[in-house]
Formats: structure tokens, sequence, C-alpha cells
């Protein structure tokens, strides 16, 4: 197959890309290694910030988030005995839109349908091949069985943390910067409408709590766990029992309603950057270059601010032969990448307890200021609603 750009993986990331690039007039394969049922009914990320909002909008993404999401002008926080409401647009002058990551993945979908986008679901052996040539190649096999190989004139990495294009670039060629966080997640989705009507982000000494949700039927919650939790220690009354104690049931009369659980899994903590996010003729977008803990509700974001960067200069790459935008790409997303990985990680270390008693001082002191001076909070609003891409 011969076209401009391959495209390896079939997340937001690299769905986002190939719809980006057919408005230009760009030609993209989409490979993927899931099938289109399992990318699209993946429980991940849930809120976009106003500028990935803005961006969907532009390009005709935008009809059903509008419809079905649900706009929230900020967030609460929490700790024992106080909750705090931070209104965003009072503070920053923008909101955020809750949209889950499977729903923006079906929009993208069917805009790459209606564009008459093949994309490749269900292959295995990935490889890139090449790449610091004048003509990079990808090879794979296909979902049924038979080998093929992919000529482009570039090669985008959209593959996620574990796929191949950032395993594709040798020591020599990156620079790599990592976190593990001493904690997870135990996350779960419930059929119960949202026991509030923003999400709840709660320091608690036992472990930090977070409300959110998908719909006005379904909610998403979170608590802090070792990372090496076993599930099976947690029944779902366990959960429930734990959610309430540190969302704070009671407070002010607010109680938290449990409901059937749908989904349960442990997400382990991590940030992760790889500098430049190119090699040769492979560029790397979204989780694929770097991970961000959820706290900050970053990584989706991030992954669609990296596109929309990278495709104006993909389309100067391969219609006029333009190499500017395209050299300048690594540093431009890098800029938005390491604020968003300091949000992420501030946000992370100021809610999660980990046992040392000065910490816990620090962060009780943080959440005071977060919540009392209007300067604190507008730089947490400006973050979580998030800056204009390209900033
Ligand atoms: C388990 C998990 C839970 C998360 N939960 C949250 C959350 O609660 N809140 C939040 O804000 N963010 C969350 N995130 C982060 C957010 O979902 C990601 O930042 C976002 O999905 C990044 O999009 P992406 O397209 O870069 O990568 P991905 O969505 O990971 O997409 C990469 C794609 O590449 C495919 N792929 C991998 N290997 C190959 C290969 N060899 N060949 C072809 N295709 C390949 C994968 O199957 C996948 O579809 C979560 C992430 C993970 C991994």
């Amino acid at each position: 197959m011969r076209t401009e750009v391959a495209i390896v993986g079939a997340g937001p990331a690299g769905l986002l890309l190939s719809h980006l690039l057919g408005r230009e007039g760009v030609d993209s394969v989409v490979v993927e290694t899931r099938s289109r049922e399992y990318v699209e009914a993946r429980i991940r990320a849930g809120i976009l910030e106003s500028s990935t909002v803005g961006l969907l909008d532009e390009v005709g993404l935008g009809d059903r988030l509008h419809r079905e999401g649900q706009q929230h002008r900020g967030i609460y926080l929490q700790w024992p005995g106080e909750r705090h409401h931070l209104d965003f647009v009072e503070l920053a002058g923008r909101s955020v839109w809750l949209y889950g990551q499977t729903e923006l993945t079906k929009d993208l979908g069917l805009a790459r349908d209606a564009a008459g986008q093949h994309i490749r679901y269900g292959v295995r052996d990935t490889r890139l091949h090449d790449l610091t040539t004048g003509h990079p190649y990808v090879t794979f096999t296909d979902a049924d069985g038979g080998a093929a190989r992919i000529d482009p004139n570039v090669v985008v990495g959209c593959d996620g943390s574990f796929g191949p294009s950032r395993a594709a670039v040798p020591d020599a060629g990156k620079q790599t910067w990592e976190r593990t966080y001493p904690y997870a997640w135990l996350g779960i989705l419930a059929t119960v409408a949202p026991s509030t009507d923003e999400l709840i982000y709660a320091w608690h000494p036992e472990g930090f709590a977070l409300h959110s949700m998908r719909s006005a039927s379904v909610s998403r919650l979170y608590l802090q766990v070792d990372p090496d939790t076993d599930l099976d220690e947690w029944p779902d009354e366990r959960i429930w029992d734990a959610l309430a104690r540190r969302l704070g049931a009671g407070l002010e009369g607010w109680d938290l309603t449990p409901g059937p659980i749908t989904e349960k899994s442990v997400l382990p903590m991590r940030s992760f950057v790889m500098a430049p996010m190119r090699y040769g003729r492979l560029f790397l977008a979204g989780d694929a270059a770097h991970i961000v803990p959820p706290t900050g509700a970053k990584g989706l974001n991030l992954a669609v601010a990296d596109v929309a960067l990278l495709a104006p200069a993909l389309v100067a790459l391969v219609q006029k032969n333009d190499g500017r935008l395209a050299e300048a790409y690594s540093e431009a997303a890098l800029r938005r990448v390491w604020r968003s990985t300091h949000f992420s990680w501030w946000m992370t270390t100021m809610l999660h307890p980990n046992g040392d008693p000065f910490d816990t001082q620090l962060q009780r002191s943080q959440l005071r200021w977060v919540t009392s001076s209007r300067a604190a909070a507008t730089g947490l609003a400006e973050n979580y609603a998030g800056l204009p891409i390209g900033c």
C-alpha cells in the first residue's frame, strides 16, 4: 500500500490525526491491533479541555458532544469537614466538558467511515523499518493472516505506551524521564446517577477519592489503593463504604448513592516523557510519547493537542515539501507536555497521602491555599480547563 502517512494505532490520537489529514486532502492508512468494538468500548478518560472542544467543533466533530456531553464550570476540592467549589469560568474564563473517550472514539470512527477511510483493525506483528531513510515502511500481519506492507512518506506512532513506535527509536536517539508513584487507583463504573453535579476531588487520611461520571445514569469513581492491590479483596460493599467515607458522606447533608458496579480495575500511576517526539521520518503523538497520572485529566487532551500541531506540519511536509513545521513539532508539543506533566504531578502529589506526616501537612496547606487564594485557584483553573493549543 502506498500512502502519504502511515498511522500506527487507532486510539484518539491516531483517529483524529487521520481525520485532520483527510480534511486537507492528505491520504493516510491506519493500523490497529485491537478490534473496532474493543477500541470503542475501552473505558478511559472523560474530561475534555476547552481547547479540545474548540478543535472538535472546528473540524465537524462537536455535534453529539454538545448534545449529549455535560459542560462543567469547575470541580469540588475537599478534605474531611470542608468542601469548596472552584469555578473555572469565573476564574479563567473557560469550562471543561464531560464526554467519555468511548464516545469521542465512536464519533471519530463514524467520521472516518463517512470519509471512506478504511482502518485496518485486528492486525498483528506491526513493525517499523528504515525510519531514518527517505523510504520508511511498516509491515504487519492483517486480520486475515496475510502479510502486508505500507510505504508512506512518514510514519506516525499513535500506539500508546506499549506500542512498537517508541521502542523503534534507539536509546541514542531519545531521552526519557519517568516517575512511578507509590499508589494506584481502583476505578469503578457504576449504573447509578452521579451523587454530584461536578467532579469531587477528595483528600482523606485513608487515601484520595474521586467522584466522576460518564452520563446522567452512569458514575465513575476512584479510590487510592496500593499498586499491588488484589481486586478480590475489594468486594462492592467495601468499595462503596470506602468511597462514602472518603467523599464525606454526611457532610452538610450530602450522601453518596451506591449502585451496581459494571467494571472494576486497578490503574497504576506514572509520569513519563520521551524527547524528541521525532526520529527521522517517525513522529510520535499521544501516549506513545508521554504518560501522565490521570489526576489532572490530561492524557486524552494532550493526545489531541499533539495531533493538532502535527497535522498542519505533515500537510506542509507532504504537499509542499516544506519541513519547517515538522522540524518545530517536537519542541512545540513538548512545551505543553511538560506543562501538563507538571500540573498532573502537582495535583497528584497534593491529593494522595503517602504516609509521611510532613507531606500530609504540606498537602493540607496547599489545599487550603488553592481554595482560599484567588491567584492560586486561578492557576489550578487555567491548567485544568486547559491552555490554548500551541501554548
Ligand atoms: C488503562 C488506562 C486508563 C486510563 N484512564 C484515564 C482516566 O480515567 N482519565 C484520564 O484522563 N485519562 C485516562 N487515561 C489516559 C487516556 O486514556 C490516554 O491518554 C489516551 O487514550 C491517549 O490516547 P492515544 O491515542 O495516544 O493512545 P491510546 O488510546 O492508548 O491508543 C493507542 C492505540 O494503539 C494501539 N496499538 C498498540 N500497539 C499497536 C501495534 N503494535 N500496532 C497497531 N496498533 C497498536 C492500541 O490498541 C490503541 O488502540 C487512561 C489510560 C489508560 C491506558
